[in-house]
């Protein structure tokens, strides 16, 4: 989705909105995956010294791995983001907008950076996730019998037990 900054600012009497219709699939999402395509509105209006506010309204959710557990985390945001873009707003692109050489918002691209701002890079799976079990490896939330053992004998330290036997055979 595109919109035209450069001749809105000329010609846009009337206010646009229109219905997010972004396709973020191909992005370059760092670690986590869309569930379903963005919702949403886009919206431009000129106020009374011929500048453009630009507002936009943004819901997704993602997951991820829990980066505790490995099982899916699920984060959902609402984003609500407004520019005032004027001529020379445009020209020198001051909110760092990706703005193409000829004065097209990628509206994509901009629903994309927000969205990567918004969400935490490390997501869990919930928010007193304690992680997997050090000896089956399943998620603690699980439950697992090894519990109580691992208090007694973990083990790293079982481990070095039989490497100490193995050593001291070794040198008789
Ligand atoms: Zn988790
Ligand atoms: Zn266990």
């Amino acid at each position: 989705m595109r919109f035209d900054l450069k001749q809105f600012l000329r010609t846009g009497r009337v206010p646009y909105e229109a219905p997010l219709e972004c396709d973020l699939a191909g992005f370059d999402w760092p670690g986590y995956t869309l569930e379903k395509p963005v919702e949403g509105s886009f919206r431009a209006e000129l106020d009374p010294d011929g500048r453009a506010e630009v507002k936009l309204a943004v819901r997704a959710s993602v997951t991820a791995p829990c980066a505790r557990c490995l099982e899916d985390a699920c984060y959902a945001c609402e984003i609500l983001r407004s520019w005032t873009i004027g001529p020379k707003e445009l020209a020198d692109n001051e909110w760092e907008l990706p703005i193409g050489d000829t004065g097209v918002l990628d509206v994509d691209e901009l629903v994309f950076q927000e969205l990567v701002l918004e969400i935490p890079p490390v997501l869990l799976c919930s928010p007193d996730c304690q992680g997997l079990c050090p000896v089956c490896g399943r998620p603690k939330a699980a439950g697992c019998s090894c519990c109580a053992q691992e208090a007694e004998t973990p083990a790293a330290n079982q481990g070095l037990a039989i490497l100490k036997q193995l050593l001291s055979e070794d040198s008789h």
